[in-house]
């Protein structure tokens, strides 16, 4: 292809257009289009219409050569000729141009994938395409609610997994504000996003799905919230209720790191200090035994005898260790001594965060349990929860709710990504023979 016309329009690559010229700043490349139609039938009588003038809308494109690209396409409009046709005067359309958005549709298309799937920032694709965030923002929506909506994304769950994540940090106006995540731990994607953590908010959700699909779930894994636990009650009694591991041990991490505080602040009247006994070893105290070698054991005895007189952190850490015991188990009869000897443990320690903890293990026996027969754990959901971070790391902190779970839903929920075009050769490899 040699003629000047024929290669601007195969680097346009829009069919039906011809360019009309290109001009170039700095800043950006606006190229004038048109359509190639001659000929056009009315819309609402098929008679051949007239042209009647025509008006410049700028759109903005893919970035062309490292600048953003406007296309300023010269829109005819067409005047139906027939007295008696209701349709008088039209502008021209393509399907390659949103009828909402000044974005081409592939250059929106192209902000969904870059903002939902590669959780890039909208502000960074609004400088790059030369438009404003709510433009991007427009396109993110309008590419990807369908796919979000797509009844094929979320299949039948078998286990279920609900996770509380935080959306909002604390403000002077408000408190932190939690969602709900709703995760097909098998799949391991994101089903939906919910605001709120109460027990009605999770029961809305349930109540808003079909019952053959609330009838095909079978296991439910959540952490140890009697919210979440009212919230399931009468919707899916029929399924096995698992509290999630992590969240069990994590709860005995709590209550150590609770009586350690109190502890310290007690016997040397301040928060924890570098050279602080117990401060010191806050962290060795977390590690599981199992993997405490000799030296750090030793390390983390002595500083409980230096700062631990009444041997209080000493129980909560033997706490700690009886709940992590149970994971230790693979045999579900095992692990119910295990729970059995921790919830007693604890319930006969003289602390009251200890006994507490008993108390909290003692209420959920069944669910902890519940996890040797099943095997299903929240796991999975911590992968996910990296992947939620990052998009709201790319968000710095969302105001609607409605962006919150689009953004999340694209990026961890599964959503079958439309092809782009075949991928492009590879020109030079820089891989060794
Ligand atoms: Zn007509």
């Amino acid at each position: 292809m040699t003629d000047a016309t024929g290669v601007a329009e195969a680097m346009l690559g829009l069919p039906g257009f011809r360019v009309l010229g290109v001009e170039e700043s700095a800043a950006e490349v606006v190229i004038l289009i048109e359509m190639v139609d001659e000929v056009v039938g009315c819309p609402g009588c098929g008679v051949l219409a007239r042209a009647h003038g025509r008006a410049a809308v700028d759109y903005r494109d893919l970035a062309a050569f490292g600048r953003p690209a406007r296309l300023r396409w010269h829109k005819r409009r067409w005047r139906c000729e027939e007295s008696a046709c209701a349709t008088r005067t039209w502008t021209e359309e393509s399907s390659a141009f949103s009828t909402r958005c000044l974005l081409t549709n592939r250059a929106g298309a192209e902000c969904c994938r870059q903002v939902g799937r590669n959780a890039r920032p909208v502000i960074q694709m609004a400088h790059e395409l030369g438009v404003c965030w709510d433009t991007v923002m427009d396109a993110v929506r309008e590419h990807g609610e369908p796919l979000v909506d797509d009844p094929e994304r979320v299949g039948q769950v078998s286990a279920l997994g609900v996770d509380e994540t935080s959306w909002l940090a604390a403000t002077k106006d408000h408190p932190t504000l939690y969602a709900t995540g709703l995760v097909d731990l098998r799949a391991k994607i994101v089903i939906d996003v919910v605001p709120g953590n109460s027990s009605t908010d999770l029961a809305s959700w349930l109540d808003r799905q079909p019952p053959e699909w609330l009838e095909g779930v079978r296991v439910v894994a959540t952490d140890l919230a009697e919210s979440y636990r009212a919230g399931l009650d009468g919707r899916l009694d029929h399924a096995i209720r698992v509290a999630d591991p992590f969240h069990v041990v994590r709860l005995g991490n709590r209550c150590l790191d609770q009586v350690r505080r109190r502890v310290q602040n007690a016997t040397l009247g301040h928060r924890g200090r570098k050279h602080d006994p117990l401060y010191r070893i806050r962290k060795l105290m977390l590690t599981g035994t199992e993997r405490l070698e000799g030296p750090g054991l030793d390390r983390m005895l002595l500083g409980l005898r230096l700062g631990d007189p009444d041997q209080e952190v000493l129980g909560a850490w033997l706490a700690k260790e009886s709940v992590r015991d149970v994971y230790l188990a693979d045999d579900p009869a095992e692990a119910e001594l295990l729970v059995d000897k921790a919830i007693e443990g604890c319930g006969m320690d003289p602390v009251d965060e200890v006994r507490s903890l008993g108390r909290t293990l003692s209420r959920w026996r069944a669910e902890i349990l519940a996890h040797h027969v099943t095997g299903a754990s929240n796991g999975p959901t911590e992968g996910l929860n990296l992947l939620v971070k990052k998009v709201k790391r790319a968000g710095h902190g969302f105001r609607s709710f409605a962006n919150y779970r689009l953004r999340i839903l694209l990026h961890t929920g599964g959503v079958n990504w439309p092809a782009q075009r075949p991928s492009a050769p590879c020109i030079r490899t820089r891989s060794p023979r």
